[in-house]
């Protein structure tokens, strides 16, 4: 203790490498009884995919019809792109109407008041010019962005006056707080009540009305009880009194639904409030190949176990995503991906579950689509903790 490099929490990494079979016999019986619609809003580049089809092959596989792709801009580029936007853009053409986007802009620019027009202009461009688009992101912590800020307002302006007008906005504090945010970004996240604490987006909320602002993580913590930014839930509380409170304040519920985590406190918060209409189902653990799945699993069995009923459930998977972000009603038809397609009759290719999935060389580099190579532990840890990243 005291001596040699300080400790870091380490979240469990789903979806890190190959998971064991999963039994999917129960989310495929719940697909079906929400009329074949499951949602995943929280999907995020990665390095085994360069085109939709891996990722639709596994969605499918994994019984989710339709996602939403996040656009990440942060303080340093993306490893997987060189522009998220265009990326997602390619994404939503390949898909045949199965994934939308999320558009986001950079504000971690230097000089933002003589600066922040251009990024303004990204964000306004690919929420009203791009189709397939549904909404804005920004995640607080890691681009050090006040919630309740100049910058924070010209987001929400021009979202605002979008023709779809919903902000995608991290709510609690991420792993990138500690040392490890040193180590990716070059300096920890910013992890201080302006820009973690959701009650700091309250008057926003109130200047917006005609923007839904969902509360992704739904304030979570992720960093462990013994450091420095560990909140006790608190952020989650106030994330769940928000929606409570306000008609335009949604939850969004992504990367806590493990069993070691405080998924299934928040999750009982949410019911005792009698909040499903205000809750959105995201898993944000699509950094590795073969995770979907798992934690669709994982997720329905926690929803039955706080006592979601079967319409509350659905509404959470696809109902509720399907109105916020103006979503047509029903899915494209999607291929089932049943049994037989898995013994090789479909087209689609069942994920390898090897390392060849992931790209990851002999020489331990990871081969990226469009960037040089990195060593294959920077971008291990990178996708593990964009679990939390966004
Ligand atoms: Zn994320």
């Amino acid at each position: 203790m005291g001596q040699g490099p300080p400790e870091a929490f380490i979240p469990p990494l789903n979806g890190a490498g190959p998971t064991p079979e999963v039994d999917l016999s129960l989310v495929k019986e719940e697909f079906e009884r929400c009329n074949s619609d499951i949602i995943d809003v929280h999907l995020h580049e990665a390095a085994w995919f360069d085109s939709a089809d891996p990722l639709l092959t596994e969605m499918s596989l994994s019984h989710i019809s339709r996602g939403l792709m996040l656009s990440v801009y942060g303080p340093i580029p993306s490893p997987f792109s060189d522009d998220p936007n265009e990326f997602t853009e390619r994404m939503i053409n390949e898909s045949n109407g199965r994934i939308y986007g999320l558009a986001s802009l950079n504000t971690t620019i230097p000089d933002w008041d003589s600066n922040g027009a251009v990024e303004l202009e990204r964000l306004a461009t690919y929420l009203e010019k791009k189709p397939g688009f549904v909404g804005g992101k920004v995640a607080a912590p890691h681009s050090c962005l006040p919630l309740n800020s100049t910058m924070m307002r010209d987001v929400l302006r021009t979202i605002s006056q979008s023709s779809s007008p919903v902000l995608f906005t991290h709510i609690g504090t991420t792993p990138f707080c500690g040392p490890l945010g040193n180590f990716v970004f070059g300096r920890p996240a910013c992890c201080g009540p302006e820009f973690v604490d959701p009650m700091h987006l309250e008057n926003l909320i109130q200047e917006f009305t005609n923007t839904t602002f969902i509360l992704v993580h739904a304030g979570a913590d992720f960093l462990p009880p013994t450091g420095e930014n560990f909140y006790g839930g608190e952020n989650a509380e106030k994330s769940i009194m928000l929606a409570e409170m306000y008609d335009n304040v949604y939850l969004e519920i992504s990367a806590f639904l493990d069993e070691t985590s405080q998924g299934p406190q928040i999750l009982d918060k949410i019911a005792q409030g009698g909040l499903a209409s205000k809750t959105i189902y995201g898993s944000d653990v699509n950094h590795f190949p073969n995770a979907l799945g798992s934690y669709l699993a994982t997720a329905l069995d926690m929803f039955i176990e706080a006592g979601f009923d079967q319409e509350e459930r659905c509404m959470i998977f696809a109902g509720n995503a399907i109105k916020v972000f103006g979503l047509e009603m029903s899915g494209p038809t999607m291929q089932p991906m049943d049994d037989n397609a898995q013994e090789g009759e479909g087209e689609a290719e069942t994920p390898e579950t090897d390392v060849a999935m992931t790209g990851l060389s002999s020489s331990g580099e990871i081969q990226f689509h469009k960037k040089a190579t990195l060593p294959a532990v920077m971008v291990l840890i990178w996708a593990s903790y964009g679990l939390n990243l966004l």
